[in-house]
């Protein structure tokens, strides 16, 4: 059952829906904080999209709208007020213990404290065309349209822990996969990596990049271009899942932040400035979600404290 408002003061808002901000929304609740989640589009943030998740401690395998719109269900149970299509766009310190938070359109909520959880958006390739093959070869996503490329040539571009799980995806579904990456080698887990390199449709491309983009209405061919040689080679294929990380979206907040943009935060997972804490992908990039989770729980608990 929703808490009515009060008054026009909560004790905490929590700005973005994904699972860092919903786990935030649960403990919050859960401590009987007046607490306020305003989500810019839909809850659930990036996670809701994933077919599967088999990493997430006690829960062997669970789709990713069905973990997200449980913990939704949660926060609404624990008392946290949920807004949708409520974008942030500002936050402003009214003096000791009363933050305004601004959002677009005009709306504007008052709060003793504020969790940041605003995820980022994925870095593309920078290229020519990128834009126009968006969503027609171009993706961020294998777990989300993988499957419109069954059997086909498709291509990893980028590093970091979620390409190995994308790549085994595609491979699922029958396409052979060029992995392709500036590193030297893969970066995961160890045991799926081996999988990975046993598979005999599985291509890696180290010290390469994707370099150039063509097709008509839908991407058909990449350049490949070799770090260290300068080879350039082409390669026919229909669709390239760009890994190459994201952008935190942390404009809006004036706190410290790293050379990237992300939320630098204490131990107490606090920002900067005091009483606005900071949880999930907007501090670190490449977490499992249960320890993004954690945090945003962990923020919580030290927003009360904050409040006390
Ligand atoms: C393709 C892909 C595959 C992945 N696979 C895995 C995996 O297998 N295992 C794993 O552990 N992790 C995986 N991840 C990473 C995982 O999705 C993220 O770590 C996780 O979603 C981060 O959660 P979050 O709550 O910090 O941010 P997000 O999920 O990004 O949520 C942030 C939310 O904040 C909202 N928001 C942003 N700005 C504002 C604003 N100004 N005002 C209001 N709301 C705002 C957004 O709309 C969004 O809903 C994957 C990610 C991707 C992209």
């Amino acid at each position: 059952m929703h808490k009515k408002i009060i008054d026009d003061l909560y004790d905490v808002i929590i700005v973005g829906g994904g699972v860092a901000g919903l786990a935030g929304a649960i403990t919050a609740g859960q401590m009987d904080l007046r607490a306020l989640l305003l989500e810019k589009a839909v809850f659930g943030g990036s996670v809701a999209v994933l077919e599967t998740i088999d990493e997430y401690p006690g829960v062997e395998k669970i789709g990713g709208w069905e973990l997200t719109q449980t913990m939704v269900k949660q926060a609404r149970n624990s008392g946290c007020l949920l807004f949708d299509s409520k974008e942030v766009t500002g936050l402003q310190a009214e003096d000791d213990s009363r933050f305004e938070v601004q959002c677009h359109g005009g709306d504007r909520f008052q709060a003793g404290s504020v969790i940041v959880s605003t995820g980022g958006r994925p870095k593309l390739l920078g290229l020519k065309d990128e834009a126009r093959f968006a969503q027609k070869g171009i993706h961020t996503c294998a777990q989300c349209a993988g499957a419109r490329y069954k059997g086909r040539e498709v291509v990893i571009a980028g590093t970091g822990r979620f390409t190995v799980r994308a790549a085994l995806h595609l491979l699922e579904l029958g396409c052979r996969v060029f992995f392709i990456t500036g590193e030297a080698k893969i970066f995961g887990d160890v045991s799926l990596i081996k999988k990975l390199l046993s598979h005999k449709q599985f291509h890696f491309m180290g010290g390469s990049h994707v370099t150039k983009l063509s097709g008509d209405k839908y991407l058909q061919e990449i350049e490949v271009t070799d770090l260290v040689s300068g080879d350039r080679e082409r390669l026919a294929v229909a669709a390239v899942f760009v890994y190459r990380g994201i952008v935190p979206e942390s404009s809006f907040l004036a706190a410290q932040k790293d050379a990237q943009g992300f939320l630098l935060v204490d131990e107490n997972v606090m920002t900067s400035l005091p009483g606005v804490f900071a949880a999930g992908r907007v501090v670190h990039e490449d977490l499992p979600i249960q320890v993004l989770i954690g945090a945003g729980s962990r923020a919580a608990l030290s927003a009360a404290a904050w409040l006390q």
